[in-house]
């Protein structure tokens, strides 16, 4: 069994006591039942790993752990991916961004399409996604926690990502011409930023589509089958990280 992980937030140094309070220590004393002595593993949501022992524990409430080595995650892809998301229903965003986490992206930026349908609880319901994007992270050994930003209005957002490198890509069930790869392949050089914008469940309209296009994102098709917004959004990071990422080339070489 791979050992006990756990986001502790940085910077932290070899030799370094750390003291945990709160969830952090009822995870390691009530869940994990972990003692004094144990080793854990350690990640700092911005690309460090370490390892720590257990140096003390005062009942459930506090854990002292020593910081036994520090290194720079392997689990990160050299290829960053932004997936934006138009917001689907509130459960399908919840597997999006479980799903994409584990996939490798850099970034979801949660957008406010025309046929996104609004959530009740919108706050709330937006700490939970960042508590399952860091759950993800944590369970399948990424040592960066992917940023969540907006939600944004379309235009609010092109002005955030406008300065932005990377080559850009909108999946467009529409798209008669260009297909996913022959886009792919104009690229000789891979990029190492890439922006893919997917639909909410009715998909983008056409006025979404010619602004999104007049600032540079490429309408792709992804095939002749009109996939769900979950699907779309799960495949072509799949493919973008197999094509240009690290799921094509690297044994995982996890410990
Ligand atoms: N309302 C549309 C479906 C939208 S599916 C309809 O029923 O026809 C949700 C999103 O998935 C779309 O906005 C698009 O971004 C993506 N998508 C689904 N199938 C696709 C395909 N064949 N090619 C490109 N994008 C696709």
């Amino acid at each position: 069994m791979s050992r006990p992980r756990l986001l502790v937030n940085g910077p932290w140094a070899r030799g370094q006591v750390l003291a945990l309070k709160g969830r952090d220590a009822r995870r390691l004393t009530r869940v994990l039942r972990l003692e004094k002595g144990d080793i854990l593993s350690i990640f700092d949501g911005q690309g460090m790993e370490g390892g720590a022992r257990i140096l003390e524990l005062r009942g459930w409430a506090e854990v002292k752990l020593e910081v036994l080595w520090v290194e720079r995650a392997r689990a990160e892809s050299p290829l960053k991916i932004h997936l934006v998301q138009g917001l689907p229903k509130w459960p399908k965003m919840e597997l999006v961004v479980q799903k994409v986490t584990e996939l490798g992206v850099e970034e979801v930026c949660g957008l406010l399409a025309r046929r996104s349908v609004p959530w009740s609880g919108r706050t709330e319901k937006w700490k939970r996604l960042e508590r399952i994007v860091e759950e993800a992270s944590r369970q399948c050994g990424r040592a960066n926690v992917p940023r969540l930003s907006g939600p944004w209005k379309l235009e609010e957002f092109l002005q955030y990502q406008r300065e932005k490198p990377g080559a850009r890509l909108l999946l467009w069930e529409g798209e008669r011409i260009n297909s996913l790869k022959a886009a792919l392949e104009t690229w000789e050089i891979p990029p190492e930023e890439v922006w893919l914008a997917v639909g909410p469940e009715g998909g983008f309209d056409e006025e979404e589509v010619k602004v999104m296009t007049r600032w540079g994102y490429t309408p792709v098709s992804m095939g002749p089958r009109i996939l769900r917004t979950e699907t779309a959004s799960m495949a072509v990071v799949a493919i973008a990280q197999y094509l240009w990422g690290d799921m094509g080339d690297q044994a995982s070489g996890m410990p």
